[in-house]
């Protein structure tokens, strides 16, 4: 059985293009699971868009994107020796974070494009300011990947300095405010500011986007009666509901604390006698109120309290979930 998503089409497209308006120079970002989307939905999204890049996460995301966006494809993942190169190149921009990354990209395709990545306070990938100035072939601009924390502008605007060192008239940035890119914008006018954006451009309008399960199941339970696979009791008298969505969704991966001091039993005691139990809250809710786990989720489907005194739903009646799309996998993505 199935966890589904569901999107408010209009209502969705509407701020994709209010956020393409209000982000010159974006480059809508594809990468993973697609957003809990779907990679290939995205592309098609960002042709419609008008994009004239749309970046990936990975060399092995470009064929799931490729035929259904016709533009620029930018890889986020920097080139090394032993990535798999894509068969149509002429498209692609590869990102390179290695000065000797370069000289080999160039000696199996002398045509490549490429952005250069800049180190930041990340230290994920990149190079030094000596390693980018020190370059002197030709590319298509430095990119630098900022921290999520915000408050970028005083890191991008030292950064900057590296850039025009470089001889880049093109910047790719993540991660500023559209203040901070304002600022730097006028103090930068003959740069070219390329932002990419993925989550605040396909996740960016939450109440567009339903995540829904379905009760396969509804059993009363007696106090002491046992469930589930760990052979629990049940503390007090209620119901428990079988619904669908597990693990192989993604699920409520961490399981219930297990911390049974006192003093944490204490703390649990003071927040409600389920927490009390150790059990952990669920992202399933029903009527607006959310449910605990009666035990961590299992492969695709998940056990939940009911306590006395709510209304106790029908089989086959949908379950509203919040979750961490970039996270989940969902059965279907319907968008309306
Ligand atoms: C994933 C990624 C982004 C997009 O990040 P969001 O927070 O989803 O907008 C931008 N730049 C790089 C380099 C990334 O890897």
């Amino acid at each position: 059985m199935s966890l589904d998503l569901h999107v408010d089409g209009k209502r969705w497209r509407d701020h994709l293009v209010k956020t393409v308006e209000a982000t010159p120079g974006i480059v809508p970002v594809a990468k993973g699971n697609g957003y809990g989307l779907g990679l290939s939905k995205l592309a098609r999204r960002a042709q419609w868009l008008g994009a004239d890049t749309l970046a990936v996460g990975t060399y092995e995301e470009l064929p799931a994107v490729a035929d259904r966006y016709l533009g620029d494809l930018l890889v986020l993942t920097p080139w090394r020796p032993f990535s798999p190169l894509p068969l149509d190149l002429s498209r692609v921009i590869h990102t390179v974070s290695r000065p000797q990354d370069l000289a080999a990209l160039r000696e199996i395709d002398p045509h490549a494009r490429v952005v250069l990545e800049r180190m930041t306070s990340m230290r994920r990938h990149g190079m030094s300011a000596a390693e980018l100035w020190a370059i002197q072939a030709r590319h298509e601009g430095v990119s630098i990947h900022l921290p999520m924390a915000g408050g970028n502008y005083a890191e991008g605007r030292r950064l900057m300095d590296d850039v025009i060192g470089a001889g880049a008239t093109t910047v790719w940035v993540s991660h500023l405010t559209p203040d901070e890119l304002v600022r730097l914008r006028s103090e930068f006018p003959d740069v070219t500011f390329r932002v990419r954006v993925g989550t605040k451009l396909w996740l960016g309008a939450p109440e567009t986007l339903t995540v829904s399960a379905t009760v396969l199941d509804v059993h009363e339970l007696q106090r002491g009666d046992t469930f589930g696979y760990r052979g629990r009791h049940a503390l007090r008298n209620g119901h428990l509901i079988v619904a669908s969505g597990g693990t192989g969704h993604g699920i409520g991966l961490e399981a219930p604390t297990g911390d049974s001091s006192p003093r944490a039993r204490a703390a649990a005691a003071a927040r409600g006698a389920l927490d009390a139990a150790g059990l952990v809250r669920s992202p399933y809710f029903l009527d607006g109120r959310q449910l605990y786990f009666a035990e961590p989720p299992h492969m695709q489907a998940s056990q939940l309290l009911l306590p006395q005194g709510h209304r106790v739903p029908e089989i086959g009646e949908a379950l509203q979930l919040r979750v961490r799309h970039t996270a989940t996998s969902f059965d279907s993505v319907t968008i309306s």
